[in-house]
């Protein structure tokens, strides 16, 4: 018998950035959306506790991380396009720990999905694009101390350039980090992952699938343990901050195409929410509710998970 995929989230992903086009609401209306609907038990929902700082300084840089700690306003973190309080950090320590928890979980039951999360704008000892804590960074660092992976991929298919992860990792070896983006959009100028696919404006369904299935092509032939998912609602063709095409249909292939790809290969996959800021706050849910589902679809272990899971409570 297979445990199903794990759901990760916490009622404190939720703080008061003021009036802003990230609807930070969005965690806990899809964590209600996904019980309503009975894809999910409230009671089976995972909740991780802060992240403690040794995690975080795997990804961060210390001076970065007393900044956050002491709401300093430095070059370090004035580019945040956020206010800077301690609430507001307390939700991106928390949303890094739920990562963690996610890729965790991954390992054992296959496949996850952290319910927040996805902050790939984070970069070493900095702060942007409403981004404090790079969790995607910080999760790997932590399996990889722990000796739970030793390679791991992360598949960025946010509308926007995953920056913060690709500093991160850069010059690392066993991270394999790919970026399929919209390349007249921010960050500017952009930063080297090991892949970056840059799509031009209006990309649809078709050309966007095309150019995911070469690009994961490179990411099977790395041969991650784990690959990060962050399945950013942003491509979306009616996002206010995205200028690609995609249907609602071409998300869920995009998706699929992940998934699917991990699936067959035994590959554990985690995923988390990125970006998504559709005119319509109904369309960014639907579009992560369609994720959360072919999430937990994806039960059971392959081949490869059940071999890195053996012998863990
Ligand atoms: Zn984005």
């Amino acid at each position: 018998m297979t445990e199903s995929a794990a759901v990760v989230h916490s009622q404190g992903y939720a703080c008061d950035i003021g009036p802003h086009v990230f609807p930070v609401v969005k965690f806990r209306l899809l964590r209600e959306r996904l019980i309503e609907e009975g894809a999910v038990a409230a009671a089976g929902i995972l909740e991780p506790g802060p992240a403690p700082r040794a995690d975080l300084l795997l990804a961060h840089a210390a001076e970065y991380l007393d900044d956050l700690e002491q709401l300093r306003w430095t070059e370090r973190t004035m580019f945040s396009e956020l206010p800077l309080e301690a609430g507001i950090v307390r939700a991106y320590v928390l949303a890094a720990a739920g990562t963690t928890l996610a890729a965790r979980a991954a390992l054992e039951r296959g496949a996850a999905i952290n319910l927040g999360g996805g902050f790939h704008h984070a970069g070493p000892a900095r702060a942007e694009g409403f981004c404090y804590i790079n969790d995607l960074a910080v999760a790997i660092r932590v399996l990889q101390r722990e000796g739970l992976v030793r390679r791991a991929a992360v598949v960025d298919l946010d509308v926007h350039q995953g920056n913060g992860t690709a500093h991160i990792f850069e010059g690392d070896p066993t991270v394999f980090t790919l970026s399929l983006h919209q390349e007249n959009n921010y960050p500017v100028p952009k930063a080297r992952s090991s892949l970056d696919v840059g799509l031009a404006d209006r990309t649809g369904d078709e050309a966007y699938a095309a150019r995911l299935e070469q690009a994961l092509a490179q990411v099977w032939g790395f041969g991650p343990d784990l690959v990060l998912y962050q399945a950013g609602a942003d491509p979306y063709r009616d996002d206010q901050l995205g200028g690609l095409a995609l249907s609602f249909a071409g998300l869920a292939a995009r998706d699929r195409a992940v998934l699917e790809g991990c699936a067959g290969r035994g590959i554990p996959v985690a995923a988390t929410l990125g970006g998504g800021y559709a005119r319509r706050l109904e369309d960014t849910l639907a579009i992560h509710a369609q994720t959360c589902r072919l999430v937990l679809a994806r039960a059971g272990l392959g081949p490869a998970a059940a071999a890195g899971a053996g012998g863990r409570a």
